[in-house]
């Protein structure tokens, strides 16, 4: 008989474990575990993060130092060559090229030569190309350099600047050359011919091939219009070819000359993080460009070492933190069951077997609760005894197990008659049952007392041996003022004593008291 009139909550309550609580436990666990993996790959990835900005940083200025390092050896290369070719200028334009001191200009350019390591050679053309002076010893016949696009150039541009031509092979030696040139002037302003100095493209292979970057990475010098003069590394089919189409000089020279960017080469497809920088003075640019590989590869590779301890540790956590879980999982179900146990052990201590309500310990432990109750709340509070008329005689012609299939059903039938689910029925003892009403009054009492009875006299089972014919009840009812001094024992003895009122006047009947004083009763 579960609900109302099993083990009320007041009572089981007491010294039982919230179930919640265990779940609550591991719950709790779990979210600590989580978090602290959370924070540790947190952490971990936020150190991988960092340390990829800084390799990405630490590129960024290694290539602006190298592109700011080569820019610097080329203008000065440049300028070296750009500066004696003025002095020769201004003392072949003196003499005035028809009356040259060819000697004393070879010697002269012979010690220049000799002085600048990168100059591979010194040369005067006349106004058709033909070769007047150089710093070699011996002019060959019939040498003639009108065809080449320098000589074309300032044939038919007046500008004095020296202009820095595209690589050529060298007449003379065959090496590869960067011309250097500037256009000489008759006194009248006319074309007089050309002065020219070359420099070794050896010397920048050399040099770019001193710097210590990875196998990947390139050093490339340019002319401003995109022609390669110089690449590293080295092949002789690159110089010539155009950097026009590529990222740097198409969407990042137009706005900046010097800059750091990531693109893909055009020359090999390799991407790059590139420095470049336009020269100041010269029409020269010069990249110098890492890998992603020389720079992410050892923070990947650095990372990958760190992922896998970081792996090794989160498993060993994770394996260690679902031990102590499963513990604590343990220990909770144990808790659960040992819980559990106890709530039954009191349950069926407080039970009555037969008929399933409540005993008389139930009784007893539920009225000391209720007359408290009663007195802080300033409550009613009433008790009804009931007791199966000739119960005795019952058992004698119908046998004990009938008497107990009886005393079942009258327990039913009292339970539920029962309105309030603070109302409980408990077996006393024997044929006798108890029924206990918190915050009810006598009149109250009386009704309850009423319904029972009727409910057990609508069993209709047949009881020969009664008067009535069938099983009927007698019942006491004790109503206890909110101001009453009466105890447990009091109320059940004034209800006793009202039963045995009720059996006197001839039983399937109640009485009651202390309403309307000395008593009162009815069977209908
Ligand atoms: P009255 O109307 O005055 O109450 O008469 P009564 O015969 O019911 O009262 P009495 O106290 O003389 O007899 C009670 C009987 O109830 C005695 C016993 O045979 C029977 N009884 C008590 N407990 C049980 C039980 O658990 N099972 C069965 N079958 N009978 C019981
Ligand atoms: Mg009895
Ligand atoms: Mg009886």
């Amino acid at each position: 008989m579960p609900g109302r009139n099993g083990p009320s909550a007041s009572l089981f309550a007491m010294n039982t474990v919230p179930h919640s609580s265990g779940t609550r436990i591991v719950r709790l666990s779990l979210i600590f575990m989580l978090l602290v993996l959370a924070t540790f790959l947190s952490v971990e990835g936020w150190r991988a993060w960092r340390d990829y900005q800084q390799a990405y940083a630490s590129a960024q200025d290694s290539v602006i130092n190298l592109a700011r390092a080569t820019a610097q050896h080329a203008e000065d290369a440049i300028r070296q060559v750009d500066v004696l070719t003025d002095a020769l200028r201004e003392r072949i334009e003196g003499d005035g090229l028809g009356s040259l001191d060819r000697t004393r200009i070879h010697n002269l350019m012979k010690q220049q030569a000799q002085i600048i390591p990168h100059l591979h050679g010194l040369f005067l053309y006349d106004a058709d190309g033909r070769w007047l002076v150089t710093d070699k010893d011996g002019v060959p016949e019939g040498a003639n350099n009108a065809d080449r696009d320098y000589f074309e150039y300032h044939r038919t541009h007046s500008d004095r600047r020296v202009r820095i031509g595209a690589v050529v092979s060298s007449r003379s030696t065959h090496e590869l050359i960067i011309p250097v040139s500037r256009r000489l002037n008759n006194p009248d302003g006319s074309f007089a011919g050309v002065l020219l100095g070359t420099i070794r493209v050896s010397y920048f292979v050399d040099y770019y091939g001193d710097f210590r970057i990875d196998d990947r990475g390139a050093l490339v010098l340019a002319l401003r219009d995109g022609t390669i003069l110089v690449r590293r590394p080295f092949s002789q089919d690159v110089i010539g070819t155009s950097l026009t189409q590529s990222e740097i000089f198409k969407r990042y020279l137009p706005h900046s000359s010097e800059g750091v960017a990531e693109v893909k080469a055009v020359v090999d497809g390799t991407t790059r993080l590139y420095g470049y920088r336009a020269l100041a003075s010269y029409p020269l640019v010069v990249e110098a460009g890492l890998s992603r590989d020389s720079y992410v590869g050892p923070w990947w590779r650095d990372l990958v070492k760190t992922g896998l301890v970081l792996a090794v540790m989160v498993a060993c956590l994770s394996g260690f933190g679902l031990i102590v879980l499963g513990q604590i999982r343990q220990r909770v179900t144990i808790d659960e069951q040992l819980r559990l146990a106890h709530q039954r052990v009191r349950e069926m201590a407080l039970t009555d077997s037969l008929t399933g309500l409540g005993n008389r310990r139930r009784l007893d432990a539920e009225l000391a609760v209720q007359i408290a109750h009663a007195g802080r709340q300033q409550a009613p509070l009433a008790l009804i005894m009931l007791d199966v008329d000739y119960f005795k005689r019952f058992n004698d012609q119908y046998g004990h197990a009938a008497g107990d299939d009886c005393l079942r059903r009258v327990a039913e039938a009292i339970a539920g008659a029962l309105q309030k689910p603070t109302d409980l029925a408990v077996r006393y003892g024997g044929e006798e049952f108890t029924v206990l009403l918190p915050d009810t009054d006598a009149r109250g009492a009386a009704q309850v007392a009423k319904a029972v009875l009727a409910a057990i006299r609508s069993l209709n089972i047949t009881h020969q041996a009664s008067p009535h014919g069938r099983v009927t009840a007698s019942a006491g009812i004790a109503a206890r003022q909110p101001s009453s001094p009466l105890g447990a024992e009091g109320l059940i003895k004034a209800a006793d004593t009202q039963l045995y009122l009720a059996k006197e006047s001839g039983r399937d009947n109640y009485t009651g008291w202390p309403y309307p004083a000395p008593a009162f009763g009815g069977n209908q």
